[in-house]
């Protein structure tokens, strides 16, 4: 008999924990998982799961608008932002069951409330009471950080932003990163007047810099408006309810909602960690080593509470890998190379492996290729919105090392093409393939 209530007690259930909850028990240990909020954590319920949703519902203005030189008669549509918010956050509500119902089904023992490290083996939940296990799996996620500014307070972020009574008239999106670009084209697709608000130059840092270029023309043609290296000076609430957005080097903003997507930090406030012997870094992010293990020998920590890769399918992995490595024997390391990942804006980016900058900085001698080309469905409905598709090649290899693409359903296709760039696929094997016509995909095997 153990001398531990449970052999593995996991502290959020979100991407990796619930992964690793289930996998472990699978592998015979008995487990159990402390959530404060909703089972799913932000991926399922305020992060991927619900935005992609909103980007499906914003698409349908301009499926809409582009229908009529289809041939159909579609009369003037109205939106309705309650009515979207309600089903999307339905859909949530059903998925936090099913992934509740999985735990269940898996005999892991889920406690609906916080827990906080009160020992390398001890955790303490809200209501003072006290389990042992003899390992803990931190898998806390990460929090928006929302800088410190007069009227801050006033500004919402992710966690709020899919809950709003009503659709703003005017928006203001603080941050150049992904969630910021997303939420713009949502609000821009829906009707509310967008205005993005950069710290510094660019946005979309770590995306190939012509990729970016273009998503942020076609942004700007299609509305949305950027004021770049215009910090928050404050925010002021007016008489009648609205904002205004003080900016150093700009005229001050009116808008009904500030959106701060400024950044996420690693949830570890509060956690006991640093009390009980946990190492974190500057960032507050729990150190690990490649097996996901802390400091300490009990203690491990999987997805963004670690501030590796902040995706859900990263922290997926590392929750399957830690857990077949210390309950299944069968030691597992995530490989981090080639992770693909997407921007859902309008329209979106898809991306895989190095960028042309980094790929130059690393390799010295590379090809590129592009294509630059109008999809057939945009040039029938008169939309004047190209796609880019780029290609990075290693000249002493041939080996495709990156691939970046904006344009209708880009993630979609990166996906399919991340498998030939991760096996490590030369640009020779992606001309052999024949093109599948008509298609925008086939531009991969056509680059010359
Ligand atoms: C708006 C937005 C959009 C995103 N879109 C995408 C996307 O399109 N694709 C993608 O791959 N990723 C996306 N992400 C990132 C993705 O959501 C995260 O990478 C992923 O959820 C990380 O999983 P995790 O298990 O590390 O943490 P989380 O999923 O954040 O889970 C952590 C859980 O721990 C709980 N918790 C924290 N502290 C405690 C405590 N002390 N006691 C009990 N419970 C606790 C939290 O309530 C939470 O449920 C998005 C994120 C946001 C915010």
């Amino acid at each position: 008999m153990s001398k531990f209530d449970y052999d593995l007690f996991v502290i959020g259930a979100g991407s990796g924990g619930v992964r690793a909850s289930r996998v472990a028990a699978s592998h015979g240990a008995r487990v159990a998982v402390a959530e404060e909020h909703r089972v799913g954590g932000t991926c399922v319920i305020r992060g991927c799961v619900p935005k992609k949703l909103l980007v499906y519902g914003a698409h349908f203005a301009e499926d809409i608008h582009d229908a009529r030189q289809f041939g159909w008669d579609v009369p003037d549509c109205r939106f309705d932002w309650t009515r979207l918010r309600d089903n999307v956050l339905a859909e949530v509500s059903r998925l936090e069951g099913l992934y509740a119902q999985t735990l269940d089904n898996h005999k892991v023992a889920l406690f609906r409330t916080r827990a906080t490290l009160v020992g390398p083996q001890k955790v303490r939940l809200a209501d003072g009471q006290e389990l042992t296990s003899e390992r803990i799996l931190i898998a806390t996620g990460g929090w928006p950080f929302v800088p410190e500014f007069p009227g801050s307070e006033h500004a919402i972020t992710s966690n709020e932003v899919f809950h709003l009574q009503e659709l703003p008239k005017r928006i203001v999106i603080a941050g150049g990163g992904y969630i910021a670009n997303e939420f713009a084209g949502i609000f821009n697709e829906f009707g509310s007047k967008v205005t993005i608000v950069n710290r510094g130059d660019a946005i979309l840092r770590g995306y190939d810099e012509q990729i970016r270029d273009r998503l942020l023309q076609i942004s700007m043609t299609k509305g949305i408006e950027f004021r770049f290296n215009a910090p928050f000076q404050s925010i002021e609430k007016q008489a009648d309810g609205s904002l205004l957005v003080h900016l150093e080097n700009c005229e001050p903003i009116p808008a009904d909602a500030v959106l701060a997507a400024t950044g996420r930090v690693p949830n570890t406030r509060g956690l006991g960690l640093e009390e009980v012997g946990v190492e974190l870094d500057r960032n507050g992010a729990v150190k690990v080593d490649e097996t996901n293990q802390s400091s300490l020998e009990s203690i491990y920590a999987v997805g963004d509470v670690t501030n590796r890769i902040q995706l859900t399918p990263v922290a997926i992995r590392e929750g399957q890998a830690f857990a077949d490595s210390v309950f299944g024997g069968k030691p597992t390391i995530v490989d981090y190379s080639n992770v693909p990942s997407a921007v859902f804006s309008h329209p979106p980016i898809g991306a895989v492996g190095m960028t042309e900058a980094e790929a130059r900085n690393r390799l010295g001698s590379i090809r590129v290729y592009t294509s630059d080309f109008r999809a057939m469905k945009n040039v029938l409905a008169g939309r004047n919105e190209r796609a880019l598709y780029k290609m990075v090649v290693n000249e002493a290899t041939d080996q495709v090392v990156g691939l970046h693409m904006i344009g209708p359903d880009a993630p979609e296709i990166l996906q399919a093409a991340a498998v030939a760039v991760k096996a490590g696929l030369t640009k020779a094997d992606f001309d052999a393939t024949v093109a599948l016509h008509p298609s925008m995909a086939e531009e991969l095997v056509l680059m010359k």
